[in-house]
């Protein structure tokens, strides 16, 4: 996260010239620091959370990269110290208690924490009369508990020196509910408007916030729900994780608006599902996120 003249510490500020050319900017150098700026990236494994540990990489950053699958974030820190940054793999299933520590403890160890990107997340198929209650309540501790537990993590670090940014990967499922994805709107919905108010707090503090609310975008997160939406959904629905990554990072730097919403098509839609009535909103939201 670049910082404006007005708001530096101290040192002359220059931007990272690998990022200036791909048209952002969230890499800096500090005259004067030895570190570069540091950022924590839950769900690095795969689709945007990895897209997000690649262009911050790319943009200058050291990074801690989160997830459960060990041998794909080592395969990506590799990759990464292959454009000079210090990536480091935290092994760590963020839907338990001893998880959530580990990656708490990642940043205690690092003494500092300068971008979190809490990314990691997942959606169920079914109702919830049938869906399993131990996924369920993952899914609420993955998308509830540990957002809001690495998020206090990281402004222990923050609010001293008033600077650093958190962005939360919310969806645009958090503007609307629909049958077979009750949680996952819900804990979207929670993602988005926790994010609303710590923004309120964290402005005084130089701190900025971000949720990210994307559309449907080409991942593995459809494939490991068993979900043909790639068959149902159109082509103009689909977004492209590296745009999106990209989008989040331009607003954010650009102290841009606290909801950050890739593509047109997703800004007209989620402006119909905050305006249109509510049973047009449920006739179009059944076509859309129809669950079995
Ligand atoms: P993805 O390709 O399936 O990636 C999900 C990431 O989350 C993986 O890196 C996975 O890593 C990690 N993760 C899952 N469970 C975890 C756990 N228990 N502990 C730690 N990490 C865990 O999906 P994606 O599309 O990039 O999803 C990223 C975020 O975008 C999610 O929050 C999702 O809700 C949101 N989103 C996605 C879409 C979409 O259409 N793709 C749309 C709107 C919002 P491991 O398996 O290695 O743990």
């Amino acid at each position: 996260m670049c910082e404006t003249t007005k708001d530096r510490a101290n040192g002359e500020i220059s931007r990272n010239p690998t990022a200036a050319q791909d048209g952002f900017a969230v890499g800096c150098h500090y005259s004067g620091m030895t570190t570069r700026p540091l950022a924590l990236v839950t769900g690095a494994s795969s689709g945007i959370g990895r897209i997000f540990a690649r262009q911050l990489a790319e943009g200058g950053y050291d990074l801690l990269l989160v997830a459960r699958d060990a041998q794909r974030l080592a395969d990506l820190s590799a990759e990464l110290h292959g454009v000079g940054s210090r990536a480091t793999p935290v092994i760590a299933d963020l839907t338990t208690a001893g998880g959530q520590e580990t990656a708490v403890e990642a940043i205690a160890a690092a003494g500092r924490l300068d971008l979190l990107v809490n990314n990691a997340g997942f959606g169920t198929k079914g109702q919830l009369a049938d869906a399993a209650v131990a996924r369920q309540h993952e899914m609420l501790q993955l998308h509830v508990v540990a957002v809001n537990r690495l998020t206090q993590a990281a402004l222990q670090h923050m609010k001293p020196v008033r600077r650093g940014a958190i962005i939360t990967v919310s969806s645009v499922a958090s503007f609307v509910n629909s049958t077979g994805n009750v949680n996952y709107c819900a804990t979207k919905a929670y993602q988005r408007s926790f994010s609303e108010g710590l923004a309120l707090e964290c402005e005084p503090l130089g701190i900025r916030v971000q949720a990210l609310c994307p559309g449907f975008t080409l991942t593995e997160f459809h494939d490991r729900m068993s979900d043909d939406q790639h068959g149902r959904a159109p082509s103009w629905m689909w977004l492209d994780a590296h745009d999106v990554v990209r989008t989040s990072l331009q607003q954010i730097e650009a102290r841009g608006p606290v909801i950050c919403i890739p593509g047109t098509q997703y800004k007209v839609l989620v402006f119909l599902a905050r305006h249109l009535p509510l049973w047009i909103k449920r006739l179009l939201t059944r076509d859309v996120y129809k669950r079995d």
